[in-house]
């Protein structure tokens, strides 16, 4: 066993005795119903090497940690021209408000906000029918881990479809300012679909090894993005991956990081890991409490932290 492997085997362990996991989101009964208990963690080192532990290897609701691929398709499809859409900045507001909708005239504060990703669902929706975006999605992501057995749980996009008033609302203020220009069922059924992806944390983790090498898939060699690309996806997910808990978040781990409501984050070390961990229980800022502390405690171990001196 390496020293990783035993770094997050101690993790689990301290995990398995926290007092504190926060609050499973419960919006939707399949989130509603996960098991709080459940902790698992992957590390995809720059060589490949793989560390898993606890649950890494089961399937859990990734939601908005989707944000990073769609946003990574959006610009592969339009390039620059996203930005005419949507902006850079972190917005300190909850995931899915609509308040500086109105002052910034239909323009979401960035990709990683429920109305900014709700655009980059409209840019990926382009001449095409809903199903066939979805279908990228899904077949990006498979590329990106090497691995067909991920999926989209129907069940879940039913769900945020039957309950997404907010979703909808954001959708249809932003169509007022002419920024969502397809039909807004059909953006959201992008959306939600996205949403609804499951995958393991060593699927996850696999997924976004692009990001720790600098755009490219280190194990083919294969270009995803350009580099630069990289990097500013990588200091988005650092600004505001965590919603209005971002601040806090690159304070306690100071990693490129995004987060989704089904506990589940996806982790960057430039250059050295790509990491995903997965507990349900959520803070009060709607991103993953044990998964949040089990970072802080891997960069604490590994010296990881971005703001680390080389
Ligand atoms: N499906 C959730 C929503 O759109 C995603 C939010 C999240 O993961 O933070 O409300």
């Amino acid at each position: 066993m390496t020293d990783l492997s035993a770094i997050i085997a101690d993790i689990v362990a301290e995990m398995a005795d926290a007092p504190e996991r926060g609050k499973v989101a419960d919006y939707i009964p399949p989130l509603a119903t996960v098991d709080p208990m459940k902790f698992g963690i992957a590390v995809i080192e720059a060589d490949g090497t793989c560390h898993l532990a606890g649950d890494a290897d089961e399937p859990f609701s990734i939601q908005s940690v989707a944000k990073v691929f769609g946003l990574t398709l959006a610009l592969g499809s339009v390039g620059d021209q996203v930005w005419k859409r949507v902006g850079r900045e972190p917005s300190g507001t909850a995931f899915n408000s609509i308040v500086q909708l109105e002052t910034e005239r239909g323009i979401p504060r960035n990709p990683f906000i429920n109305a900014g990703a709700i655009v980059i669902a409209d840019i990926l929706l382009g001449r095409r029918q809903p199903s066939e975006a979805i279908a990228e999605t899904l077949r990006f992501v498979r590329a990106l881990a090497g691995e067909d057995g991920i999926y989209i749980d129907d069940g879940v996009a039913a769900d945020e479809q039957r309950t997404g008033f907010r979703n909808k609302a954001l959708a249809n203020y932003m169509r007022a300012f002419d920024n969502i220009v397809h039909d807004v069922d059909q953006v959201l059924g992008v959306y939600f679909h996205q949403c609804a992806l499951a995958m393991s944390c060593r699927q996850l983790a696999l997924t976004g090894r692009y990001l720790m090498s600098g755009g490219r898939n280190p194990e083919t060699g294969h270009s995803i993005v350009s580099a630069n690309r990289a990097r500013r996806i990588n200091a988005l997910m650092m600004t505001c991956g965590h919603y209005d808990g971002s601040g806090e978040f690159a304070f306690r781990v100071g990693l490129p990081g995004k987060s989704g409501v089904g506990g589940g984050i996806l982790a960057v070390a430039p250059g050295k890991a790509s990491i995903a961990v997965w507990s349900p229980g959520l803070n009060e800022r709607g991103n993953s409490q044990l998964g949040t502390l089990a970072l802080e405690r891997l960069v604490q171990r590994t010296g990881w932290s971005v703001f680390e001196p080389l």
